[in-house]
């Protein structure tokens, strides 16, 4: 909202000066009532005094029957300025002079006798009425007038001019000042703040007035706000200091946590290995052989695929461990573990059952396959040496065979039906396989 200049003054001094104004005009007219008054009685004083000064002559003129005489003396009264009629009525024989304009009835007159005295009697010849001219009164008047009015108003002009000057130095400035300071306030400055104070003028707030306490409470408002706009300030710089100092360890914390999470993704990731893995042979273990195989086994239901469990057992494997030691064992177990692995497919699965005994899973193969791939591995088995400590060790093992179909209820019937093959197979002979 704009606030024009020093609007509070102008207003004051318009409404102060309009009610002098009328006033002084009310004033003023009761004056020219009275001037008006005054007037009046001097006209009809100066009518009394020129009845006085006529009337001997036109009575002594009359009683000597001069009508000449009257005329010139009657035309000498009308020459006077304020009078504008002159009338003679004779008492005795009806002679009636009226000359001049016409009287009525708002205009001043004077009536009198006039008297012809011969120092023993006095006669009454007749009635002599001088009236004043209307216009006299307004010339007399009019310059009293202009001048009252003149007065009231250069009264009013030159005081309003002369309150408003003085007014605005005295309230209007100092309240423009606080409007412009309070206006242009920036909460978030301090050095803007404080060079929003008011300065006191001592010229003008020696008084201690309303307009004083209302810009002292002001500055000292402004005080409170810098000292709380401060605090405020420290505050947040000591807020934004902690920020970053908690976001830096926050972010050291996180790199931590993250090393930590890859340690421990990488130690589950071991740790899953080492659950499903047998640490001699590094073939799946039993319990994860089960597991992967059922699952195997619904994908192959699923695809109407086929699929066989191949049981392995190594021939005579106690005489290995009594002739040449357990590591020796330990040995061959490892070797016979890698020509299981690398006689299958990638997919197939081979697990290491139990102490000499394997598990392999043939995915979506069929009896002939399976067959060939069963066979392949017996082959590899019994032609490889295993040479440990300067001792060549020569194994065989044997083989039980059982195919899967998407009828096979589960798993364990399908490797009981291998291991039974498989005591066929020892049973025949051993190296061979059964199925
Ligand atoms: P068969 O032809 O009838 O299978 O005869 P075998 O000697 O292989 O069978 P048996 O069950 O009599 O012996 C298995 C041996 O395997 C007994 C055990 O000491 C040995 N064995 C089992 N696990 C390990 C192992 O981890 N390391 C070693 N070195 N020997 C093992
Ligand atoms: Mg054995
Ligand atoms: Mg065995």
């Amino acid at each position: 909202m704009a606030i024009r200049k020093s609007a509070l003054m102008k207003r004051l001094i318009v409404t102060i000066f309009s009610l002098y104004f009328i006033i002084a005009v009310l004033v003023s007219v009761v004056h020219i009532l009275f001037e008006y008054k005054n007037i009046r009685n001097q006209i009809e004083l100066d009518l009394k005094s020129t009845h006085t000064s006529s009337a001997n002559s036109i009575s002594a003129a009359i009683w000597n029957f001069n009508s000449e005489q009257v005329t010139t003396l009657v035309d000498g009264l009308l020459t006077l300025q304020f009078i504008s009629s002159v009338e003679i009525h004779h008492n005795t024989d009806g002679l009636n002079i009226v000359k001049g304009s016409v009287y009525n009835k708002s205009s001043i007159f004077y009536e009198g006798p006039i008297i012809y005295s011969d120092g023993a009697v006095d006669r009454v010849m007749g009635v002599l009425r001088v009236t004043a001219s209307q216009s006299i009164i307004i010339d007399r008047i009019k310059i009293n007038v202009i001048f009252i009015i003149a007065n009231a108003f250069l009264k009013t002009f030159f005081l309003s001019i002369i309150i408003f000057i003085i007014g605005y130095r005295i309230i209007g400035k100092p309240l423009d000042e606080l409007f412009r300071s309070v206006s242009r306030l920036d909460f978030d400055d301090v050095s803007q703040i404080e060079k929003s104070k008011i300065e006191l003028d001592e010229k003008f707030f020696k008084h201690k007035d309303e307009l004083t306490f209302l810009i002292l409470a002001y500055n000292k408002t402004l005080d409170k706000l810098i000292s709380r706009t401060t605090q405020r300030d420290q505050a947040r710089t000591e807020l934004e200091e902690k920020n970053m100092s908690l976001k830096h360890s926050v972010n050291e914390k996180t790199l931590a946590l993250q090393e930590k999470i890859t340690e421990l993704h990488g130690m589950n990731e071991k740790l899953a290995i080492l659950a499903s893995t047998d640490p001699l042979t590094n073939l799946l273990n039993r319990r994860c052989f089960f597991e992967r195989a059922k699952q195997e086994l619904s994908r192959l239901k699923r695809n109407n695929k086929q699929a066989a469990v191949v049981i392995v057992d190594i021939d005579f494997f106690k005489v290995v461990n009594d002739k040449y030691g357990h590591p020796a064992g330990d040995a061959v177990l490892t070797v016979i573990s890698k020509i299981l692995k690398n006689s299958v497919r990638q997919h197939d699965l081979v697990s290491r059952f139990g102490g000499e005994e394997f598990a392999i899973f043939l995915s979506d193969v069929d009896m002939e396959k399976s067959i060939m791939l069963a066979e392949r591995m017996r082959k590899n088995i019994a032609e490889q040496q295993v040479i440990y400590k300067g001792d060549i060790i020569k194994s065989t093992a044997s083989f039980g065979l059982s195919m899967l179909t998407s009828d096979s209820q589960d798993i364990n019937s399908v490797i009981n039906d291998a291991d039974k093959l498989l005591y066929e197979a020892k049973a025949s002979g051993r190296n061979n396989l059964k199925y």
